[in-house]
């Protein structure tokens, strides 16, 4: 009988723990006594960190390209009960309910953006899934097939100045255009508001990399409303907090993720994102069979405080950790303790503007167009899977440079 791995998720962490999985069961000479089995909720490794962008395209890329050369058997549908006690995986298909189960568990399921609990919360558009990008898509070309006319049809309203609705903000008015002249249409001076509960926008980046930040909304003529978060959503605008109507039929919520609810399934505490606190090998305290990686994870990376990060640069390192300990553990091989480095942010700040920043006080390093390339360098190319899969499988050593220590 073989061992079964199961792998809950095919985003970042899950696809590298598919693949680091295997490189090290056949590193071990051991595949033929492992099957691997990836749940995800469709056939694609969504680039999540581009749905904010002006084209959708190129931004999926099909599992199966990868699991088949590999072996690695893929399952479309959504995990839906984890009985951690009986290692039993329920998952609901198109075909019915399935009963997988597991000797190991790699939990991937990532994340979803925050629910906020306000009247007409249905109407307001995301950029957090590929479904919800196109959706905010089709919505623009309706809107330019009449010409942006109507009350707040030419107004964007996106709450939250993270980094998700930074890049949002300076990206809109592109998007929108870019439909217009696709439909032979002039462009549009659109007018974009920025909703930010807190003082200051940025407040998360060092004062320089804060400074570029204002500067540019403002060259790029954005409104920013600070101190101030929605109230209700209507389809032709929203209340803000003071009472402030604004007209839009345009409203994007960016204001955070928080982890897959499969975390609920585990015994022990969580984060205030609802992530599940790992050892150094990523397993989780209560369980020796399950470890989780990626957004869902919380990890320690130094002795200052600073843990992991939902981002790229931590799911994909996560995940091959997470694929290769998970082999290890259960050929009681020994298991390799995750270590990371050098985190850095890329922002993308619209047209020939972009920004990074180092470490964990987020200082400024690059900004401008040399910003704008090394954020297109990373997230156009280093956080996709090398073309070939035999590359790709090299690649998912754990020891393989991060994005960060490429980024910079
Ligand atoms: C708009 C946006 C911009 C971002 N920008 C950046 C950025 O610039 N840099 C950066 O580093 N990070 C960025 N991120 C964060 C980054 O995308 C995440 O950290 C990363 O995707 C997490 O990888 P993951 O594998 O943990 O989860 P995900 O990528 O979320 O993948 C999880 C997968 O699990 C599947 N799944 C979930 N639940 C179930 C279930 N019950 N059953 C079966 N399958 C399930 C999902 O469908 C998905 O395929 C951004 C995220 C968003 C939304």
């Amino acid at each position: 009988m073989k061992k079964q791995l199961l792998i809950i998720g095919g985003g970042f962490a899950g696809f590298w723990s598919a693949l680091s999985a295997i490189r090290q069961s056949r590193e071990l000479k051991k595949e033929n006594e492992l099957e691997v089995t990836l749940v995800n909720m469709d056939e694609y490794l969504t680039i999540r960190p581009r749905l904010y962008e002006v084209s959708l395209e190129g931004l999926r890329v099909e599992l199966n390209k990868y699991f088949k050369q590999l072996n690695i058997k893929l399952m479309i549908g959504k995990a839906e009960i984890i009985n951690p006690e009986q290692k039993l995986v329920t998952v609901a298909t198109e075909s019915g309910s399935r009963i997988l189960n597991y000797d190991y568990l790699i939990l991937s399921s990532g994340s979803v953006l925050k629910a906020i609990n306000i009247p007409g919360i249905e109407k307001t558009f995301n950029v957090d899934t590929f479904n919800g990008a196109q959706k905010l898509e089709d919505h623009l070309t309706k809107l330019a097939h009449k010409n942006f006319e109507g009350n707040g049809a030419t107004t964007f309203i996106v709450a939250g100045s993270g980094l998700t609705g930074l890049e949002m903000v300076t990206v809109i008015k592109e998007k929108a255009n870019k439909i217009l002249t696709d439909q032979g249409k002039d462009s549009i001076d659109f007018k974009v508001v920025l909703i930010e509960k807190s003082d200051k926008v940025g407040n998360y980046y060092a004062s320089e990399a804060q400074d570029y930040v204002i500067e540019t909304l403002k060259a790029k003529d954005i409104t920013v409303a600070n101190g101030v978060y929605l109230k209700a959503v209507e389809n032709n605008g929203a209340t803000l907090s003071d009472g402030h109507f604004i007209a839009s039929q345009t409203v994007i919520s960016t204001i955070g993720l928080v982890a897959s609810s499969l975390c609920n399934f585990f015994k022990g505490e969580k984060d205030k994102l609802g992530r599940l606190h790992v050892n150094e090998f990523l397993q989780l305290k209560e369980y020796n069979n399950v470890i989780a990686a990626g957004d869902v994870a919380n990890i320690p990376t130094d002795d200052e405080g600073n843990s992991s990060l939902m981002a790229c640069q931590f799911s994909m390192f996560l995940g091959k950790f997470a694929g290769h300990n998970a082999v290890n553990s259960l050929f009681s091989e020994p298991l390799k303790a995750y270590s990371y480095k050098d985190y850095v942010t890329c922002v993308d700040l619209g047209q020939q503007d972009g920004m990074l920043t180092s470490g964990w006080d987020r200082k400024l390093v690059a900004s401008g167009i040399e910003g704008k390339n090394i954020k297109m360098e990373v997230t156009t190319k280093l956080i996709y899977p090398a073309d070939d899969v035999i590359t790709a499988l090299e690649d998912s050593y754990p020891e393989v440079p991060n994005v960060a220590e490429n980024a910079v």
